[in-house]
């Protein structure tokens, strides 16, 4: 098969790779009908990730078709369409059993891409699929379904569920990129008085207000701190979501709020921020960090169902899956391409019939 392949820091070819097997009987196999690219992708192409070996194949978020089944699955058949999540769960560790799957010790958490050959292929190996994998519904297409797989889960869950987010709060969301968009979309499930953006990128506050948000800041021309005190009648913003990972944004996150408020960290960081306990210690601040755990994936997707919530307005830009190489550049360019995910589409399922479907699950 073919799949993209990490080959250490900067590198990286669309290539030839052995098909992918079931190892331990709880694994699947699917055949990966619609794939696409995070900014993590980018950090482990960077070296930032050293734990990522050279030779694995990157991705963490896609839908696929079953082709294979190991003896101990129970919960999905051979030409069943299931969306694979960027954390994958044992099921039986402590953390497991409090769905915090994120930590998983038994194997799991963000596998996929990372420790293991991920979903930016034909095929891939799905290891722990009864917990790790959701049946799409029928009437949902792939790609409205495909973004619960990373983006708005880690919103919803590190940023809006954290934040504790309740009908008539202001939320400032620091950074616009597809997961702070994430959050503005989900923050609106709890009805906020006020969602304010904060971005250096005007195209990217742009998309806020399509998002939802009711105003923007550009943090690199405006006093954010001065316009959120204006906005918020002096108190500031009840809960401050983080969503770019700076030193600089972690502690603009934590000026922003009110006395009682809470501040989400959504962002990944390489580097120690400033906590200035010095101005926080009476303000009854809750700060609250998170890797995403993926538990609200069915809630999610009842959402999608149910037409309360659209991720498709992600999706800026389409490839084919033998294309993820041109994607790459894309979405590593959205300074200039506007990109915020591309959908990588293998080819076309409902006529191409895989002779794997066809085989007897493996025993
Ligand atoms: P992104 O890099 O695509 O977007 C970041 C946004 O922040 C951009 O719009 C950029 O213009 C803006 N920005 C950069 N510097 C800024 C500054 N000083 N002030 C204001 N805005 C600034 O990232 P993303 O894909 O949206 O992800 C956001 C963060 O969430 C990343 O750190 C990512 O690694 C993290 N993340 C965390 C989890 C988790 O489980 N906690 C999961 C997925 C992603
Ligand atoms: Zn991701």
């Amino acid at each position: 098969m073919k799949a993209l392949v990490y080959h250490g820091p900067g590198q990286r070819s669309w290539d030839s790779v052995d098909d992918p097997t079931i190892v331990d009987q709880t694994d699947i196999v699917v055949r990966v009908e619609t794939s696409t690219i995070c900014g993590s992708d980018l950090h482990i192409l960077k070296g930032d990730v050293p734990e990522t070996a050279a030779g694995t194949v990157l991705g963490h978020e896609a839908v696929g078709v079953v082709v294979e089944i190991g003896s101990s699955v129970g919960s999905v058949v051979v030409g069943d369409r299931v969306l694979l999540s960027c954390i994958s769960s044992c099921g039986r560790c402590r953390y497991c059993k409090q769905a915090r799957y994120g930590q998983c010790l038994g194997g799991g958490g963000w596998i996929f891409g990372h420790l293991i050959d991920g979903l930016q292929a034909e095929y891939a190996r799905v290891p722990f699929a009864d917990n790790s994998v959701f049946k799409v519904p029928e009437q949902l297409s792939d790609e409205q379904v495909l973004f619960l797989a990373d983006i708005l889960p880690t919103a919803y869950e590190v940023g809006v569920l954290n934040g504790r987010v309740a009908p008539g709060d202001v939320v400032a969301i620091v950074g616009a990129g597809p997961v702070g968009l994430a959050a503005i979309l989900t923050a609106q499930l709890y009805t906020p008085g006020k969602i304010i953006a904060i971005d250096l990128a005007d195209s990217r506050l742009q998309r806020a207000l399509d998002f939802g948000a009711h105003s923007t800041i550009n943090n690199g021309r405006e006093d954010a701190l001065a316009q959120v005190l204006e906005l918020t009648d002096g108190n500031g913003a009840d809960a401050a979501l983080e969503a770019v990972g700076l030193p600089a944004t972690f502690e603009l996150a934590c000026e922003l709020i009110r006395p009682g408020g809470r501040v989400a960290n959504i962002g990944v960081h390489g580097h120690s921020a400033t906590l200035h306990l010095e101005r926080l210690w009476t303000r009854d601040v809750t700060i609250t960090t998170g890797l995403v755990d993926t538990s609200t994936i069915p809630q999610l997707l009842k959402l999608v169902a149910d037409g309360r919530l659209d991720p498709t307005v992600f999706a800026t830009h389409h490839f084919a899956l033998d294309d993820t190489m041109a994607a790459y550049d894309v979405f590593a360019d959205a300074d200039h391409t506007d990109a915020l995910k591309v959908v990588l589409s293998g080819s076309d399922v409902a006529v191409h019939v895989d002779p794997r479907l066809a085989a007897p699950a493996v025993a």
